[in-house]
């Protein structure tokens, strides 16, 4: 058997296996899992053609629709030994350049024509190879230098450095073992019993963790991925009949996603019987709203995942066995496989039953860290504070937890300024930093109101704003998702006693 020293020998392994059954289909096509392996394989020998500096792998940025070809750029870092980089095709450039900038000047751009005329504003250093996507693909494989590359790969080694928000305004690149990923995939398939007839209806964008969990247990299997068009995720109502006629078997979607579903009152009318497992992660799934899944598919397995990018997705999960009130929490549960939770109390002591801390996970999905970032890496990644005895790293998640009576893991909430809105996860702190670079703004303060589940952005000025006016500004800087649905000008910010930004009278003057 071959050593699963990286998660592309999964491609292999299914290759053989289904090498003409369909991988993969987007709006635009399909390709096989033989099609998959031979384009990757070309951008693969095209990538290890440039040697990087050193020993050190130069990662991958892929700069391109969400669309098959990503995968195949996925697939390609991987056969020449380098992590990929998943960014987001509409991502402001003010955003890439930070995160090219925190590759410092190594690796490669693979984009598209339009693509490349973002990155022709940018500060690309000459180091950073930039390559057409379509140009790339016509590379001739050369299956010895790709398997001499591959050979050489460790399973610690990292399969990709996934972007997320970072307080101070700086994306963090967490980088992902390939261990990480392929232990997450085999408990994947056992728990959810993916096999070669699954089909899996992918929402989730490839810069987000949640893709892991359809990519790597389709490439596990020889399940089929079906990339579900964006646009059908702005018309709810739509999202069962395509389930139901794409004979999808397990979705993986986040609950804003689920809840507007619910919401639509689709369900009552259409049946999907094909659909087993509903999945899902990312933020708190509401039980009135999997009350109304549940009653109209009750044939499905539920399933409540939880993980943040820094432990290869998911390290816990519940499946729902029984009904839950509104006001129930619904339970994260237990460790997966390969993981372990601790959670820490005030004291760094285990807490007991009932009593609150912060999660903290051990095992095989705990990341390497933010690329290029130590000093925030030490204070997140941490060596187990009740393990004397060797070097066990933990990683800090920065969110509230208890164990209850049944030894189930009931979440509770974050310990900081981190929010997630619509199942994206955002840091406040990045969102005020955009807003300190518009002219005019003397102070900024981002809040999330919970009631309306939106962010509400203070402005400290003695300018006029508008809302859409100051968005334009903060599109520069920030992704949509981060954009602020409400503003609030002020001449002068209420201060607390040590003169920081006031935020609890500023929030509570919201209700
Ligand atoms: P991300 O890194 O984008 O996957 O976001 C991770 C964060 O999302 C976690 O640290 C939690 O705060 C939150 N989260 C993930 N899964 C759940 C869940 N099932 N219930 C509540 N919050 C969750």
């Amino acid at each position: 058997m071959v050593h699963l020293n990286s998660a592309v020998r999964l491609l292999d392994r299914v290759a053989e296996q289904y090498g003409d059954k369909t991988a993969v289909s987007d709006e635009w096509g399909e390709i096989t899992f033989k099609a998959l392996q031979s384009k990757g394989k070309a951008v693969g020998t095209a990538l290890a053609k440039i040697a990087p500096d050193g020993y050190m792998p130069a990662p991958v940025m892929v700069y391109l629709k969400k669309s098959i070809s990503c995968l195949v750029c996925f697939m390609g870092a991987m056969y020449s030994a380098n992590p990929y980089v998943p960014v987001a095709y509409d991502m402001p450039a003010n955003r890439i350049q930070k995160i090219v900038d925190s590759l410092q000047g190594r690796g490669h751009i693979i984009t598209d024509k339009k693509g490349m005329e973002t990155l022709k504003i940018m500060n690309i250093p000459k180091t950073v190879s930039v390559h057409i996507y379509e140009e790339l693909i016509e590379t001739t494989v050369d299956e010895k230098l790709v398997e001499k590359t591959l050979s050489a790969v460790i399973d610690t080694d990292p399969i990709y450095i996934m972007f997320t928000s970072g307080s101070t305004g700086e994306p963090k690149g967490v980088t992902v073992p390939h261990r990480g990923v392929i232990d997450y995939a085999m408990w994947v398939r056992k728990t959810f019993g993916i096999d070669e007839n699954s089909v899996l209806g992918n929402q989730a964008p490839f810069y987000f963790d949640n893709s892991i969990f359809d990519i790597y247990s389709c490439l596990l299997t020889g399940a089929k991925m079906i990339i579900i068009p964006e646009t059908l995720f702005m018309f709810p109502l739509k999202l069962p009949e395509f389930v139901r006629d794409n004979d999808i078997t397990t979705i993986f979607w986040v609950p804003t996603v689920m809840i507007n579903v619910a919401n639509s009152g689709v369900l009552s009318e259409i049946k999907m019987p094909r659909l087993k497992n509903v999945v899902f992660c990312g933020e708190v799934m509401p039980n009135t709203q999997l009350n109304i899944w549940r009653k109209a598919q009750p044939q499905c397995t539920y399933a409540n995942l939880y993980g943040p990018t820094e432990i290869s997705d998911v390290c816990t999960y519940y499946i729902v066995d029984r009904p839950f009130k509104d006001s129930d929490s619904l339970p994260i549960g237990k460790a997966c496989e390969n993981m372990r939770i601790i959670i820490l109390n005030e004291k760094n002591e285990i807490a007991k039953t009932n009593e609150q801390g912060e999660i903290c996970v051990v095992g095989t999905g705990v990341s390497l860290g933010y690329w290029n970032k130590p000093d925030i890496t030490s204070k997140a990644f941490t060596q187990n504070p009740v393990n004397p005895y060797y070097e066990e790293r933990i990683y800090r998640t920065g969110d509230l937890a208890y164990i209850d009576e049944e030894g189930l893991i009931i979440y509770i909430g974050r310990m900081d300024n981190q929010v997630k809105v619509k199942g994206n996860r955002i840091e406040l702190g990045e969102i005020e930093n955009a807003a300190m670079c518009v002219d005019g703004v003397k102070g900024a303060c981002a809040v999330f109101d919970e009631k309306n589940q939106q962010i509400v952005m203070f402005i400290e000025s003695q300018q006029e704003f508008k809302l859409r006016k100051l968005n334009l500004e903060l599109k520069k800087y920030i992704p949509n998702y981060m954009l602020p649905s409400e503003l609030i000008v002020m001449d002068k910010f209420p201060h607390t006693a040590n003169d920081k930004i006031d935020r609890v009278t500023l929030k509570n003057s919201l209700k």
